[in-house]
């Protein structure tokens, strides 16, 4: 019997400014290789729903638009990649967004023999994000996005996956997303060059339909 080829452990990296469409397409990614979907993001709104000292503190940054500090967002993240689920890898969203950040995981990576193999920069317009976050909807059971032009639910305000309400995060609101995107090309913009440096960049057109960006970027990761 032949004995299966063992794959190396995967880890893809969504990079691209708030609004790109980063969650939508790692929640794809992770359905289509069963990769768990790692969102820091998603993480501290738990948190804050929770309302443990973690979620109170990320508040504070992110009610402004402002990056919650390294120190704790790498411990959180480097703690979920040690879960036996990570075994095979996984899809990062929203993580790294800081050079220390992208250190730090390189480091634990290596430290493991493992290395981020494709970081897919998703390309969208400055206005194109303005749009999409105005109506960004988010389930609250589980966490599905929608967005009421481009992708609305089949009820207004209601999950198709689950029947749970939608809600509009209160960082959408246009002041904070101005904030979010300044942030991203101030302290995440960089990380665009790093990860080129490092032969692990593809360049993606996030302003395709989803279904396009979706394949782009599977035939992008299956020529890693
Ligand atoms: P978006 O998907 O719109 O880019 P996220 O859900 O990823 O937004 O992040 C929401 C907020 O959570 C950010 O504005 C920031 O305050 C915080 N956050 C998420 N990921 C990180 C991170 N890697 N480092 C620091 N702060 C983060
Ligand atoms: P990010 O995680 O990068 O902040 P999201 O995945 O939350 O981005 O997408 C932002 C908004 O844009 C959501 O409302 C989502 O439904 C919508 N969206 C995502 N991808 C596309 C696309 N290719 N075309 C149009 N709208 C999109
Ligand atoms: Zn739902």
């Amino acid at each position: 019997m032949a004995t299966p080829v063992q794959q190396e452990p995967l880890f893809i990296i969504m990079l691209g400014a708030p609004g790109a469409g980063k969650g939508t397409q790692a929640r794809m990614l992770s359905e289509a290789l069963n990769l768990p979907q790692i969102s820091s993001g998603d993480f501290f709104r738990e948190n804050l729903k929770n309302a443990t000292p973690l979620g109170l503190l990320a508040k504070q940054y992110m009610d402004t638009g402002a990056l919650v500090p390294d120190d704790v967002t790498i411990a959180m993240v480097m703690d979920r990649l040690t879960r036996p689920d990570c075994a095979n890898g996984a899809i990062l969203d929203g993580f790294p967004r800081t050079l220390p950040q992208a250190d730090a995981l390189d480091k634990s990576l290596a430290a493991k023999n493992l290395q981020v193999q494709r970081v897919a920069l998703l390309e969208v317009s400055d206005e194109a994000v303005i749009s999409r976050l105005a109506g960004r909807r988010v389930c609250r059971d589980c966490q599905a996005m929608y967005q009421v032009e481009f992708n609305p639910p089949k009820v207004e305000g209601v999950c198709d996956v689950c029947g749970g309400q939608l809600y509009q995060r209160s960082d959408d609101a246009p002041e904070t997303v101005r904030n979010r995107l300044f942030v991203y090309y101030k302290q995440t913009a960089p990380l665009v060059g790093y990860y080129f440096a490092h032969s692990v960049l593809v360049n993606i057109d996030g302003e395709q339909p989803m279904e396009k960006v979706r394949a782009d970027l599977l035939a992008a990761i299956r020529a890693a």
